[in-house]
């Protein structure tokens, strides 16, 4: 879902600079559809950016609460805009690979939790992540 107002303007609302790698590396999450990783918001940030401005840049953006990060350590981090409707994950184990699972399964789960909590008087959120083998590492696991 792409934001109402520009890049800039979000960056300033959460208190942030706007500098040119924040705009750019933000322009480049609103536009996808997907986690990208350090390497791909490079690549869609444009010439010029080096890794450690991006993950730099990033850190940013998470505090900020505009970014998302994603995946199973931090080398294979990726990212996405964090105001993007609720969903859920596929994760490799073998390269840190995602896949976004656009239909939520769990909605009423929130409510069976909260119904056998002792301490908790409501549930507002929940994250799951599925893990398992993308089809690049299954492959190649059967060529090794
Ligand atoms: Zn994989
Ligand atoms: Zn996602
Ligand atoms: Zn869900």
């Amino acid at each position: 879902m792409a934001p109402a107002r520009d890049s800039s303007s979000l960056l300033r609302e959460a208190g942030l600079r706007a500098t040119a790698a924040r705009v750019a590396l933000l322009n480049a999450l609103c536009a996808t559809h997907k986690p990208l990783k350090a390497a791909e918001l490079r690549r869609s940030a444009g010439r010029g950016m080096d890794l450690v401005t991006v993950y730099r840049a990033m850190d940013a953006l998470e505090k900020a609460g505009l970014a998302k990060r994603i995946g199973v350590d931090r080398t294979s981090a990726s990212w996405e805009f964090a105001h993007r409707a609720h969903h859920h994950h596929l994760v490799c184990r073998g390269c840190g690979e995602l896949e976004d699972v656009g239909e939520c399964a769990v909605e009423g789960l929130e409510k069976r939790v909260l119904g056998k909590s002792k301490r908790f008087a409501s549930v507002s959120d929940h994250s799951l992540e599925f893990f398992g083998t993308c089809r690049d590492c299954a492959s190649a696991a059967r060529a090794a």
